[in-house]
């Protein structure tokens, strides 16, 4: 077996002890005598399994009890649409853009009402995070929506906007579980797993339980109504039985490291290392103001897009794998979520180094 370091945006890297852990579990889970992909999701084994993720997610992240935590399908897509729909009484929404994730979630909303973008940092091409402290929210505003942590272009939000009153509403999927979350300073939180914590297929809504509401348009789709998937315990049809499995695995995994506090201070080591070496290269440049950067996506470049090429293929031959940028900024992304080992970004900062010697 020879695993590489993958530096993939998403899906992405998954830690190693809790791969084992389903590899020993694959084809009998717990002495029940199959697999957890063979599973009724209405068996009482399942549900223990589905109740033990929530319950340990709880714990994890200190979700207050009027907060609701629904496994739902369809990716965080999915949740560009389910929010302006289940959220929607004055038909206004505020939007942050701050890349491409908040403008396609922008893009969206559109459709359900009136968006106004508040703010955005895509005069310089979404390299920073504009000043949130005094924004001309909509005094008819449903939320404000933000994306924390903007997967492709790589910035972060290091406070959080001031939404005079209104409910904030957070992708977090490239974020997800990487630090300590006051989860009381939002209406919600939602995260696509397969960035930050598992398999593909699977959003987690952390939601505030008075806006789920029962009164939407009659034509609403059951499996897009918050009320839906919160009275049926996640499992109104058949959830991803799988993914929160693994995900329940995962959870348990971040507790036996320390929580989130612990995760936040191993993550920002790691991303010191990388940002380090990229502040000190000639060669390789990061390309977000140092204020907002991500400790998640770091995104990078040479002087031409040739040369990022050239690196790219270098990397993947020296076995790291999925540093190419996102087609629509080119360069270079190394993707570094909680299961990536420092031991990978101080080999890849090894390696970059002694291309620059070679190459510079
Ligand atoms: C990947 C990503 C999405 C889209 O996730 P899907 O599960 O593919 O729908 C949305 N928002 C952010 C911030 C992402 O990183």
């Amino acid at each position: 077996m020879s695993r590489v370091f993958n530096f993939s945006a998403g899906p992405a890297m998954m830690p190693l002890p809790v791969l084992k852990e389903i590899q020993a579990e694959l084809l009998d889970y717990n002495g029940s005598g199959m697999s957890v992909m063979e599973m009724s999701h209405r068996s009482k084994v399942f549900q223990t399994i589905a109740d033990e993720a929530e319950k340990d997610l709880r714990e994890l992240m200190n979700i207050p009890d009027n907060y609701k935590v629904l496994f739902i399908q369809g990716g965080a897509t999915l949740q560009f649409s389910m929010i302006p729909m289940n959220l929607c009484k004055n038909g206004v929404f505020d939007y942050i853009v701050t890349g491409a994730w908040s403008k396609k979630a922008a893009t969206e909303a559109k459709k359900f009402g009136k968006v106004n973008i508040v703010a955005t940092s895509q005069d310089k091409n979404f390299s920073y995070i504009p000043d949130c402290s005094d924004l001309p929210i909509d005094d008819d505003a449903d939320y404000v929506y933000i994306c924390e942590n903007e997967t492709i272009h790589g910035t972060t939000f290091k406070k959080l906007p001031n939404t005079k009153g209104k409910i904030l509403v957070a992708d977090q999927s490239s974020m997800f579980l990487s630090k300590p979350c006051n989860v009381k300073d939002y209406g919600m939180i939602y995260a696509g797993v397969q960035k930050n914590v598992g398999p593909a297929g699977l959003s987690i809504v952390i939601i505030r339980e008075d806006l789920i509401r029962s009164d939407l348009p009659e034509n609403t789709p059951v499996y897009l109504r918050y009320d839906t998937h919160s009275e049926n315990g996640s499992m109104y049809n058949t959830p991803n039985c799988w993914a929160i499995y693994v995900c329940g695995k995962v959870f348990k995994y971040l507790k036996s490291l320390g929580g989130l506090e612990a995760m936040n201070k191993i993550n920002e080591e790691k991303a010191a290392v990388l940002y380090d070496f990229l502040d000190k290269s000639k060669m390789f440049n990061g390309t977000v103001e140092k204020e907002y950067r991500s400790l998640m996506n770091v995104p990078f470049v040479t002087s031409s897009a040739e040369s990022d090429a050239a690196v790219v293929a270098a990397t993947k031959a020296a076995g790291f794998d999925n540093l190419k940028g996102h087609k629509s900024v080119g360069g270079l992304r190394a993707s570094i979520y909680n299961a990536m080992p420092i031991e990978g970004v101080k080999a890849l900062v090894d390696f970059l180094t002694k291309y620059e010697k070679e190459n510079g």
